[in-house]
């Protein structure tokens, strides 16, 4: 396959990204001065180098290893588990004020999936609830079909844990991604859970 077919089809593997996105990113490197795409080459391989995987929380961070600065932070509560979809949530709760922990669960579970969903921790969520200290786990799911299926099936998952499980309440709008909502609609959401 030649580069521009075979970078297209890279991209078009980057989440929310079809085909003509994908072609336009291509299109956009192809007329881009040589050292962007050098310098750009250079910094995917960084990635690799200087980062790694929070082992508590599942969030990418900068960082040699172990856990990620929130996770590290002994004086937030241990007690509450804040179950969200992916790495970027992490940011915007964070300027809600939350002061818990936090599960990167890895996205949504597809509706009609029974299946073990592989990019889904279930495996690793079930581990870490079972560590001592928790007592309240928060459902941080975006307010879309596939949040809903996967709040249901993890409700069903979890209610032999003995946990308090509760979810986001009114203020996320249906449709929304956590990722995108405001710090105040998210605080106030969290005060309203349920
Ligand atoms: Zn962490």
């Amino acid at each position: 396959m030649n580069p521009i077919d075979r970078l297209t089809e890279a991209f078009e593997k980057f989440p929310g990204i079809g085909p003509r996105q994908a072609r336009r990113f291509v299109q956009y490197l192809l007329s881009a001065a040589p050292n962007l795409r050098a310098d750009m080459a250079e910094q995917i391989k960084a990635l690799g180098a200087n980062t790694s995987q929070c082992t508590e929380c599942y969030r990418w961070f900068v960082g040699k290893s172990g856990l990620c600065a929130v996770c590290g932070n002994s004086s937030r509560d241990a007690a509450t588990l804040f179950v969200i979809e992916k790495d970027a949530d992490i940011d915007n709760v964070e300027r809600s004020g939350y002061k818990g922990r936090y599960f990167v669960l890895g996205g949504t579970i597809p509706l009609g999936s029974e299946e073990p969903v592989k990019h889904i921790r279930l495996r690793e969520l079930k581990k870490r609830i079972a560590e001592n200290g928790l007592t309240e786990i928060i459902l941080g799911l975006s307010a879309t079909t596939e949040g809903d299926h996967t709040r249901q099936l993890l409700q069903e998952t979890l209610k032999d844990t003995g946990l308090t499980i509760s979810s986001l309440g009114r203020g996320l709008s249906t449709g929304s991604e956590l990722e995108y909502a405001d710090p105040d609609t998210i605080a106030s959401a969290l005060n309203s859970r349920n």
